[in-house]
């Protein structure tokens, strides 16, 4: 075999994903995409803001434009300007040599997982989760362990507590959540900060947050609370790729509690980790994003879709919560099979994931970024898929 033994699982598991791509190109082009309903990719489809288009034009048209390396942990000035959004956002002063500009979210994770656990710790993380944290806890050779969320995929911390072991390291949340679409409230991110104050003493290790935030602009009618006042040993993750629909272009940061322990040595770590695979974020993208920190996509277009997706779901009878943020909704399937389920769905030409790509059997996911005459198109496709289903 002409790979790692340990990658054989990893790239089959990506085949599952690359099959159901291929199956909606192909669905595509035997029906014409307008007769195709593909809701499986999480992928923002609303312009950046306009703001944005303006400065990077000015940006690129500029003379003597700085294509060289930048600083690992991210240019100073833009870490300046993150440390004041961050301020707002967190209610506590950061001082910019705890943020780290990172390659999205996505890099930010890698690193902070990296910095901070041992091969063989564990993290624990409610599901549903985003799939890609399966991939990181491969990748830094840890184990994810998901604990279950309550019925409006909010936090049980009781059931996060009973998930807690000596082998754990890291709590890891994301809220506005992908698939949930869940807020976490003030006092669950509380009750969580002292459960976790006391298992650390309990362990006799001191056990992290981690909160990844890239939906935190993305909200309906809530506001995302601060984790940092609710536990002082939290990191908090964030990108540009879905406030500014910039996913492509690669831009993120990670910022570590002042009064974390070891906060310095944290970000060193991460920093550490961040050169060693990738350098650093791309140069250009961090600094026209840190001149627009207070912009973001307009949500407008994002509710208007949540509302048009949960009327249809709910014309035809499907059971869900309605999202709090993100541009996910998680229904309930029908049948327990939910694999079984998205097929059902497929053969009305609708394309969703099935919830056990997030840990959670029994649910699907939708991503509403999508044309709403998606989602108009595919209203009798859903209602003919319950049917069957119960049939
Ligand atoms: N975390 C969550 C919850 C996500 O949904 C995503 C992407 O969809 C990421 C992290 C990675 O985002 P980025 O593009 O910033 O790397």
């Amino acid at each position: 075999m002409p790979i790692a033994d340990r990658m054989i699982a990893r790239v089959a598991a990506f085949a599952v994903i690359k099959d159901m791509f291929e199956e909606g190109r192909r669905l595509k082009a035997e029906f014409g995409p307008d007769n195709v309903y593909d809701f499986s990719l999480g992928n923002p489809d609303v312009p950046p803001p306009e703001e944005f288009r303006r400065i990077l034009r000015e940006m690129t048209a500029a003379d003597g434009l700085d294509h060289g390396y930048a600083p690992v942990t991210g240019h100073f000035h833009v870490r300046e300007a993150l440390a004041g959004r961050l301020q707002e956002e967190q209610g506590i002063a950061i001082p910019p040599d705890l943020i780290l500009m990172t390659v999205g979210a996505a890099g930010a994770l890698n690193d902070i997982l990296r910095a901070l656990m041992n091969p063989g710790e564990e993290f624990v993380t409610p599901a549903p989760y985003f799939l890609g944290y399966e991939n990181y806890a491969f990748l830094a050779d840890v184990a994810l362990v998901s604990a279950p969320t309550d019925a409006r995929f909010h936090l049980d911390v009781a059931a996060i507590e009973k998930a807690l072991t000596f082998k754990t390291r890291v709590v890891l949340i994301n809220s506005p959540n992908n698939p949930s679409g869940a807020v976490y409230s003030p006092a669950e991110l509380k009750a969580l900060g002292d459960l976790l104050q006391r298992a650390s003493a309990r362990f006799g290790k001191r056990i992290y947050l981690v909160s990844d935030e890239p939906y935190r602009r993305i909200v309906y009618d809530v506001a995302v609370p601060a984790v940092f006042t609710a536990y002082p040993h939290s990191i908090v993750v964030n990108s540009f790729s879905k406030e500014l629909s910039l996913a492509g272009e690669r831009i993120g940061y990670l910022a570590v509690h002042p009064d974390a322990d070891d906060a310095a040595q944290i970000l060193a770590a991460a920093a550490a980790i961040n050169s060693m695979s990738v350098v650093n974020a791309p140069g250009l993208f961090q600094q026209a994003a840190a001149r627009v920190l207070g912009a973001a996509v307009d949500v407008s277009s994002y509710r208007r879709r949540r509302d048009l997706m949960a009327a249809a779901l709910d014309d035809a009878g499907y059971q869900f919560t309605l999202p709090e943020g993100a541009f996910y909704l998680f229904p309930k399937s029908p049948i327990a099979d939910d694999v079984r389920f998205t097929q059902i769905l497929k053969e009305e030409r609708i394309l969703v994931s099935p919830g056990r790509a997030f840990g959670s059997p029994g649910c699907f996911r939708i991503s509403y970024a999508v044309p709403e005459a998606v989602i108009t198109g595919s209203r009798e496709g859903f209602r003919r898929a319950l049917q069957k289903a119960q049939g």
